[in-house]
């Protein structure tokens, strides 16, 4: 089983990334914003809890979003590995994954990072916000509180995974495809 963590900061292309990566290595994908997302369409009691969270552009809280994702690794028993996307989001998540994984005899075989500058992925939001209409993407203060959390919480992460030997990072600035070959090089070599 080959499960890998698919790291880089808000609008750097995890989700488009990962729609061709679930299918060529056959793995499950597991969006914790787009979990959430679905909730919140669906007014649950976790897209109710979500929502100032999300729309504030915060983390929300970490026993919520942990809990989440172990719910959806068990419910997939027959995977074949795991895509995770938007998780881990700090350190806390970072070792409660791990945890959670080794009591299942499993681990992040790796993480692969797409790079780009603060700037570009603002402007890719903006745009994007304009068709996919989610609220934490319209309002640009929102935004950029996305690239604070990310920079006090999340950049961590790098460290975390760099010190296990985890850590692979690719350009991810370019052709769509292009991108996915850079990232299939990185995991075709695990
Ligand atoms: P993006 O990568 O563009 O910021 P996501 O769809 O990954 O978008 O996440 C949207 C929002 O969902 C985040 O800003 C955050 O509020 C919430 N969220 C997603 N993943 C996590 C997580 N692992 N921990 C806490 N909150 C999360």
């Amino acid at each position: 089983m080959t499960n890998i963590v698919l790291f880089g900061k808000p609008g750097a292309g995890k989700g488009t990334q990962a729609e061709f990566l679930k299918e060529k290595y056959n793995l499950v994908h597991l969006s914790t914003g787009d979990i959430f997302r679905y909730n919140m369409k669906n007014d649950t009691e976790l897209g109710k809890l979500a929502k100032s969270y999300i729309s504030a552009g915060n983390l929300v809280p970490d026993e919520v979003t942990t809990k989440m994702v172990i719910d959806s690794v068990n419910a997939n028993p027959e995977a074949n590995g795991f895509l995770f996307d938007g998780y881990p989001r700090n350190l806390s998540q970072a070792e409660a994954l791990d945890a959670f994984l080794e009591s299942k005899n499993m681990n992040v075989a790796a993480t692969v990072a797409l790079e780009a500058d603060d700037e570009v992925l603002v402007n890719r939001i903006l745009e994007r916000g304009k068709i996919s209409q989610r609220p934490d993407d319209l309002d640009e203060a929102t935004i950029r509180n996305r690239y604070v959390v990310y920079n006090n919480e999340t950049a961590p992460l790098v460290a975390f995974y760099k010190q296990q030997g985890k850590f692979h990072a690719v350009d991810g600035i370019g052709e769509i495809s292009e991108i996915t070959g850079r990232l299939s090089a990185v995991i075709d070599n695990l």
